[in-house]
């Protein structure tokens, strides 16, 4: 039977990011992607030109829509960006019990927020304690944690903080902006650290993290746990950033391929 996985997140008409990474994302590993859409950017490989978010009755709609005709083995959350999807979405997913994966999408790399600042306290409250599993980045995970991020003992306080103070199932610290030669992913789980290792290779990187969560949710769509499922989006997104087209101008080495 085939899975599904939804992805509650903002559109990039770029297709580099938010859902249209989720879908292609979902695809890849042969799972059948459904979406709410939160918020519709205007954007490029190099900037976000605007933003119009999506009423909060609408995202629940679409969501409620796809759960009761056709069915979630998994969910996860992208930009949300501001207090009143979150605490729409929050109490919709509350209703269900597929695994929510939550990437806390707050700037993009290009600077954009994505998430309003005052968006920030609903997020920890609302969201992260419904998330099977949180997926920051270091400056994501700094915020949520209020620790500073330089090394992998840091790494590991923060994903503990989310999980044991927060109240997410688990975290995952990533380590692509640790600034070592590996990129260390950190994962706390059921009151134990593991730890992710790949080299850390230059590539495009625009999406990269939502096509990350996206690959951990098609995963736990397919019935993997959660140790496997990080572990294959782990090598997907390795590879993704290795040997991913460059797509316009912004986000990759300049000598990757066209
Ligand atoms: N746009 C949307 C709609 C997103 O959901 C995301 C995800 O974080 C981004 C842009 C950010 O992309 P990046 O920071 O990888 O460039």
């Amino acid at each position: 039977m085939i899975r599904k996985a939804l992805t509650i997140a903002g559109s990039d008409s770029g297709g580099g990011a938010g859902i249209e990474a989720d879908l292609k994302t979902f695809s890849a590993f042969g799972v059948h992607g459904l979406v709410a859409i939160t918020s519709v950017t205007a954007q490029n490989t190099q900037e976000v030109r605007a933003i119009y978010d999506i009423s909060p009755e609408v995202v629940v709609k679409q969501i409620e829509a796809v759960v009761e005709d056709i069915g979630v083995d998994a969910a996860k959350t992208g930009m949300l960006s501001n207090s009143e999807i979150i605490k729409a979405v929050a109490k919709t997913v509350k209703k269900y019990n597929f695994p929510l994966v939550v990437d806390p999408v707050m700037i993009a790399k290009s600077g954009a927020p994505l998430l309003r600042e005052d968006a920030m306290e609903t997020l920890i409250t609302e969201i992260i304690p419904h998330a099977t599993l949180v997926t920051p980045n270091r400056p994501e995970a700094e915020k949520l944690s209020g620790f500073q991020i330089k090394n992998v003992d840091d790494a590991k306080r923060a994903a503990k903080t989310i999980v044991e103070e927060l109240g997410a199932r688990a975290a995952i610290v990533k380590g692509g902006h640790l600034g070592l030669s590996e990129a260390v992913d950190i994962l706390y789980v059921n009151g134990e650290f593991r730890e992710y290792r790949a080299p850390f290779v230059e590539g495009c990187t625009h999406g990269t993290g939502c096509s990350f969560s996206a690959a951990i949710t098609a995963n736990l769509a397919k019935g993997k746990s959660l140790e496997e499922a990080v572990e294959t989006a782990k090598k997907f997104i390795t590879m993704g950033i290795y040997y991913g087209a460059r797509i316009g101008h912004g986000h990759c080495p300049v000598n990757q391929n066209a």
